[in-house]
Protein backbone atom coordinates (compact mmCIF):
# COMPACT_ATOMS: atom_id res chain seq x y z
CA UNK A 1 0.00 0.00 0.00
CA UNK A 2 1.15 3.33 -0.87
CA UNK A 3 2.66 4.81 2.47
CA UNK A 4 0.75 7.60 2.70
CA UNK A 5 -2.55 6.24 2.64
CA UNK A 6 -1.43 3.31 5.09
CA UNK A 7 -0.47 6.69 7.40
CA UNK A 8 -3.94 8.20 6.78
CA UNK A 9 -5.62 4.49 7.46
CA UNK A 10 -3.61 4.23 10.64
CA UNK A 11 -4.46 8.31 11.90
CA UNK A 12 -8.40 7.20 10.96
CA UNK A 13 -8.40 4.18 12.52
CA UNK A 14 -6.76 6.02 15.96
CA UNK A 15 -9.72 8.54 16.30
CA UNK A 16 -12.60 8.81 17.79
CA UNK A 17 -13.66 12.22 17.18
CA UNK A 18 -12.61 13.98 13.78
CA UNK A 19 -13.12 17.66 12.77
CA UNK A 20 -13.13 17.55 8.57
CA UNK A 21 -12.51 21.43 7.18
CA UNK A 22 -13.82 21.09 3.67
CA UNK A 23 -13.73 23.55 0.97
CA UNK A 24 -15.21 23.91 -3.07
CA UNK A 25 -12.84 20.78 -3.89
CA UNK A 26 -15.01 18.45 -2.01
CA UNK A 27 -18.04 19.45 -4.28
CA UNK A 28 -15.98 19.38 -7.52
CA UNK A 29 -16.37 15.64 -8.23
CA UNK A 30 -20.53 15.98 -7.94
CA UNK A 31 -20.23 18.51 -10.92
CA UNK A 32 -20.41 21.78 -8.77
CA UNK A 33 -17.21 23.94 -10.33
CA UNK A 34 -14.73 25.10 -7.36
CA UNK A 35 -14.01 29.15 -7.21
CA UNK A 36 -10.50 29.39 -8.23
CA UNK A 37 -11.84 27.49 -11.67
CA UNK A 38 -14.48 30.32 -12.22
CA UNK A 39 -11.77 32.94 -12.45
CA UNK A 40 -14.46 35.78 -12.26
CA UNK A 41 -17.21 36.74 -13.91
CA UNK A 42 -16.79 39.86 -15.85
CA UNK A 43 -20.05 40.81 -16.92
CA UNK A 44 -21.07 44.48 -17.40
CA UNK A 45 -17.55 44.93 -16.07
CA UNK A 46 -18.38 43.03 -13.09
CA UNK A 47 -16.29 40.63 -11.68
CA UNK A 48 -17.13 36.99 -8.99
CA UNK A 49 -16.49 39.56 -6.19
CA UNK A 50 -18.47 42.12 -6.97
CA UNK A 51 -21.49 40.48 -7.87
CA UNK A 52 -21.10 38.96 -4.33
CA UNK A 53 -21.00 40.75 -2.08
CA UNK A 54 -23.28 42.46 0.23
CA UNK A 55 -22.73 46.11 -1.03
CA UNK A 56 -23.86 45.33 -4.56
CA UNK A 57 -27.13 43.58 -3.42
CA UNK A 58 -28.17 46.41 -1.51
CA UNK A 59 -27.61 48.68 -4.16
CA UNK A 60 -28.88 46.53 -7.37
CA UNK A 61 -30.83 43.44 -5.88
CA UNK A 62 -32.72 43.30 -9.00
CA UNK A 63 -29.65 42.98 -11.04
CA UNK A 64 -28.11 40.46 -8.03
CA UNK A 65 -30.38 37.96 -8.16
CA UNK A 66 -29.94 36.72 -12.16
CA UNK A 67 -26.32 36.82 -12.10
CA UNK A 68 -26.65 34.83 -8.42
CA UNK A 69 -28.35 32.05 -9.63
CA UNK A 70 -26.43 32.27 -12.95
CA UNK A 71 -22.92 32.15 -10.67
CA UNK A 72 -24.58 29.49 -8.48
CA UNK A 73 -25.95 27.35 -11.18
CA UNK A 74 -29.02 27.23 -8.72
CA UNK A 75 -31.28 26.26 -10.92
CA UNK A 76 -29.43 22.49 -11.42
CA UNK A 77 -28.69 22.26 -7.84
CA UNK A 78 -31.46 19.59 -6.61
CA UNK A 79 -29.41 17.44 -9.35
CA UNK A 80 -26.14 17.87 -7.46
CA UNK A 81 -25.49 14.72 -4.94
CA UNK A 82 -22.90 14.02 -2.97
CA UNK A 83 -19.60 11.71 -4.16
CA UNK A 84 -17.47 9.22 -2.62
CA UNK A 85 -16.01 12.29 -0.84
CA UNK A 86 -18.92 13.53 0.92
CA UNK A 87 -20.17 9.90 1.30
CA UNK A 88 -16.71 8.95 3.16
CA UNK A 89 -17.14 11.75 5.67
CA UNK A 90 -20.65 10.38 6.49
CA UNK A 91 -19.42 6.52 6.39
CA UNK A 92 -17.24 7.76 9.13
CA UNK A 93 -20.13 9.10 11.17
CA UNK A 94 -22.03 5.96 11.01
CA UNK A 95 -18.98 3.59 11.21
CA UNK A 96 -19.27 5.29 14.58
CA UNK A 97 -17.00 8.31 15.02
CA UNK A 98 -17.51 11.39 15.99
CA UNK A 99 -17.70 13.59 13.29
CA UNK A 100 -17.65 17.52 12.95
CA UNK A 101 -17.88 19.03 9.49
CA UNK A 102 -16.97 22.69 8.79
CA UNK A 103 -17.55 23.49 5.52
CA UNK A 104 -16.62 26.58 3.29
CA UNK A 105 -19.50 25.12 1.30
CA UNK A 106 -23.07 26.47 0.37
CA UNK A 107 -24.38 23.55 -1.67
CA UNK A 108 -25.94 21.58 1.71
CA UNK A 109 -24.58 18.57 0.40
CA UNK A 110 -22.95 16.88 3.44
CA UNK A 111 -26.16 17.03 4.95
CA UNK A 112 -27.96 15.19 2.26
CA UNK A 113 -24.66 12.49 2.21
CA UNK A 114 -26.24 11.86 6.32
CA UNK A 115 -23.45 14.06 8.06
CA UNK A 116 -25.54 15.42 11.09
CA UNK A 117 -22.90 18.14 12.86
CA UNK A 118 -22.38 20.32 10.03
CA UNK A 119 -20.87 23.87 10.43
CA UNK A 120 -22.02 25.77 7.37
CA UNK A 121 -19.84 28.66 8.07
CA UNK A 122 -20.61 30.99 4.64
CA UNK A 123 -24.19 29.51 5.06
CA UNK A 124 -26.48 27.81 2.94
CA UNK A 125 -27.69 28.13 -0.80
CA UNK A 126 -31.03 26.19 -0.57
CA UNK A 127 -32.64 29.11 1.68
CA UNK A 128 -33.52 32.27 1.29
CA UNK A 129 -35.23 35.58 4.15
CA UNK A 130 -36.74 38.41 4.44
CA UNK A 131 -34.21 41.53 5.41
CA UNK A 132 -37.29 43.39 7.07
CA UNK A 133 -40.12 40.50 7.91
CA UNK A 134 -37.08 37.75 8.44
CA UNK A 135 -39.64 35.02 7.11
CA UNK A 136 -36.98 32.22 5.70
CA UNK A 137 -38.19 30.96 2.39
CA UNK A 138 -36.76 27.00 0.37
CA UNK A 139 -35.36 26.37 -2.68
CA UNK A 140 -38.23 26.06 -4.20
CA UNK A 141 -39.48 29.28 -3.78
CA UNK A 142 -36.37 31.26 -4.71
CA UNK A 143 -37.02 29.34 -8.16
CA UNK A 144 -40.29 30.70 -9.01
CA UNK A 145 -39.16 33.87 -9.94
CA UNK A 146 -36.45 35.68 -11.42
CA UNK A 147 -36.08 37.99 -8.52
CA UNK A 148 -38.07 36.31 -5.42
CA UNK A 149 -39.94 38.81 -3.18
CA UNK A 150 -41.34 38.19 0.60
CA UNK A 151 -45.00 37.01 -0.03
CA UNK A 152 -45.93 37.47 4.01
CA UNK A 153 -48.24 39.81 4.80
CA UNK A 154 -47.55 42.41 7.38
CA UNK A 155 -49.72 44.00 10.31
CA UNK A 156 -51.18 46.67 8.26
CA UNK A 157 -52.26 44.23 6.08
CA UNK A 158 -49.92 44.58 3.21
CA UNK A 159 -47.95 42.61 1.63
CA UNK A 160 -44.10 42.93 2.56
CA UNK A 161 -42.77 42.10 -1.12
CA UNK A 162 -38.84 42.93 -0.33
CA UNK A 163 -36.67 41.25 -2.45
CA UNK A 164 -35.40 38.14 -0.40
CA UNK A 165 -31.88 37.61 0.68
CA UNK A 166 -30.10 34.40 0.11
CA UNK A 167 -28.80 32.58 3.31
CA UNK A 168 -25.17 32.95 2.15
CA UNK A 169 -22.10 34.45 3.57
CA UNK A 170 -21.53 37.36 0.77
CA UNK A 171 -18.63 39.53 0.71
CA UNK A 172 -18.96 42.67 3.46
CA UNK A 173 -21.46 39.78 5.65
CA UNK A 174 -20.47 38.15 8.73
CA UNK A 175 -19.56 34.41 9.05
CA UNK A 176 -21.76 32.16 10.78
CA UNK A 177 -20.63 29.61 13.89
CA UNK A 178 -17.29 30.86 13.30
CA UNK A 179 -16.77 30.16 17.79
CA UNK A 180 -18.67 26.81 17.53
CA UNK A 181 -16.41 25.70 14.38
CA UNK A 182 -13.01 26.72 16.11
CA UNK A 183 -14.52 24.74 19.56
CA UNK A 184 -15.32 21.94 17.18
CA UNK A 185 -11.91 21.92 15.48
CA UNK A 186 -10.18 22.00 18.88
CA UNK A 187 -11.97 19.19 20.04
CA UNK A 188 -10.97 16.20 18.07
CA UNK A 189 -7.95 13.91 17.70
CA UNK A 190 -8.00 14.66 13.96
CA UNK A 191 -7.96 17.71 12.13
CA UNK A 192 -8.68 16.77 8.06
CA UNK A 193 -8.66 19.49 5.51
CA UNK A 194 -10.37 18.66 2.15
CA UNK A 195 -10.49 20.54 -0.49
CA UNK A 196 -9.28 24.19 -0.21
CA UNK A 197 -6.86 26.39 -1.09
CA UNK A 198 -7.14 28.02 2.27
CA UNK A 199 -7.15 31.73 0.79
CA UNK A 200 -10.80 32.51 1.87
CA UNK A 201 -10.67 34.74 5.61
CA UNK A 202 -11.25 34.32 8.44
CA UNK A 203 -12.14 30.50 7.76
CA UNK A 204 -8.25 29.59 6.58
CA UNK A 205 -7.45 30.85 10.50
CA UNK A 206 -9.18 27.55 11.53
CA UNK A 207 -5.93 25.45 10.82
CA UNK A 208 -3.96 27.91 12.21
CA UNK A 209 -5.59 27.87 15.47
CA UNK A 210 -5.48 23.97 15.39
CA UNK A 211 -1.51 23.79 14.55
CA UNK A 212 -0.88 26.75 17.15
CA UNK A 213 -2.71 24.54 19.94
CA UNK A 214 -0.90 21.60 18.36
CA UNK A 215 -2.51 18.69 20.49
CA UNK A 216 -4.18 16.78 16.87
CA UNK A 217 -2.05 15.46 13.92
CA UNK A 218 -3.11 17.41 11.08
CA UNK A 219 -3.94 16.34 7.17
CA UNK A 220 -4.43 17.87 4.03
CA UNK A 221 -5.94 16.26 0.93
CA UNK A 222 -5.87 18.91 -1.86
CA UNK A 223 -5.14 18.68 -5.29
CA UNK A 224 -2.77 22.05 -5.30
CA UNK A 225 -0.10 23.16 -2.90
CA UNK A 226 -1.79 25.93 -0.47
CA UNK A 227 0.43 28.39 1.71
CA UNK A 228 -0.25 26.61 4.10
CA UNK A 229 0.71 23.29 3.69
CA UNK A 230 3.40 23.52 6.42
CA UNK A 231 0.84 23.08 8.92
CA UNK A 232 0.16 20.12 8.08
CA UNK A 233 1.83 16.73 9.45
CA UNK A 234 0.93 14.96 6.08
CA UNK A 235 -0.35 16.14 2.88
CA UNK A 236 -1.89 14.07 0.00
CA UNK A 237 -1.60 16.14 -3.35
CA UNK A 238 -4.67 14.23 -5.47
CA UNK A 239 -8.06 13.99 -5.89
CA UNK A 240 -9.92 13.58 -2.86
CA UNK A 241 -12.87 11.12 -4.57
CA UNK A 242 -9.45 9.03 -5.48
CA UNK A 243 -7.93 8.76 -1.82
CA UNK A 244 -11.31 8.24 0.23
CA UNK A 245 -11.75 5.16 -2.15
CA UNK A 246 -8.62 3.67 -0.69
CA UNK A 247 -9.52 4.30 2.61
CA UNK A 248 -11.54 1.43 5.15
CA UNK A 249 -13.89 3.21 7.24
CA UNK A 250 -14.18 0.97 10.44
CA UNK A 251 -16.09 1.53 13.87
CA UNK A 252 -14.26 3.39 16.68
CA UNK A 253 -12.07 0.21 18.32
P1 LIG B 1 -11.20 27.15 -3.78
O1 LIG B 1 -11.92 27.09 -5.08
O2 LIG B 1 -10.48 28.39 -3.45
O3 LIG B 1 -10.16 25.96 -3.74
C1 LIG B 1 -10.55 24.66 -4.04
C2 LIG B 1 -9.34 23.76 -3.84
O4 LIG B 1 -9.79 22.44 -4.02
C3 LIG B 1 -8.22 24.03 -4.82
O5 LIG B 1 -7.01 24.20 -4.11
C4 LIG B 1 -8.19 22.76 -5.70
O6 LIG B 1 -6.86 22.33 -5.96
C5 LIG B 1 -8.85 21.74 -4.83
N1 LIG B 1 -9.65 20.75 -5.54
C6 LIG B 1 -10.60 20.94 -6.49
N2 LIG B 1 -11.17 19.76 -6.82
C7 LIG B 1 -10.53 18.82 -6.08
C8 LIG B 1 -10.66 17.41 -5.96
N3 LIG B 1 -11.57 16.72 -6.67
N4 LIG B 1 -9.84 16.74 -5.09
C9 LIG B 1 -8.92 17.42 -4.36
N5 LIG B 1 -8.76 18.75 -4.42
C10 LIG B 1 -9.57 19.44 -5.27
O7 LIG B 1 -12.26 26.73 -2.66
P2 LIG B 1 -12.40 27.23 -1.15
O8 LIG B 1 -11.09 27.18 -0.49
O9 LIG B 1 -13.54 26.47 -0.61
O10 LIG B 1 -12.84 28.74 -1.27
C11 LIG B 1 -13.88 29.07 -2.19
C12 LIG B 1 -15.01 29.89 -1.64
O11 LIG B 1 -16.10 29.84 -2.59
C13 LIG B 1 -15.57 29.34 -0.37
O12 LIG B 1 -15.82 30.42 0.44
C14 LIG B 1 -16.90 28.67 -0.75
O13 LIG B 1 -17.92 29.11 0.13
C15 LIG B 1 -17.27 29.22 -2.09
N6 LIG B 1 -17.72 28.18 -3.06
C16 LIG B 1 -18.52 27.16 -2.66
C17 LIG B 1 -18.93 26.19 -3.56
C18 LIG B 1 -19.83 25.07 -3.09
O14 LIG B 1 -20.64 25.28 -2.18
N7 LIG B 1 -19.73 23.87 -3.66
C19 LIG B 1 -18.48 26.24 -4.89
C20 LIG B 1 -17.67 27.32 -5.28
C21 LIG B 1 -17.29 28.29 -4.36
Amino acid sequence: MDPMIERLQSLIDSAKSICVFTGAGISTESGIPDFRSQNGLYRQNLTFVDVVSRSFFERRPKEFWPLFKEIFHIKMLHEYKPNRGHQFIAALQSGGKDIRVITQNIDGLHQDAGNVHVYEIHGSIKKGHCPKCKTIYDLAYLNEKDIPRCSHILENGRLCALILKPNVVLFGDSIYQFEEAVEAALNCDLFIVLGSSLEVTPVNQIPVIVYQNRKVPMVMINRDETRYDSLFDLRIYDSIGEVVSKIQTKSVR
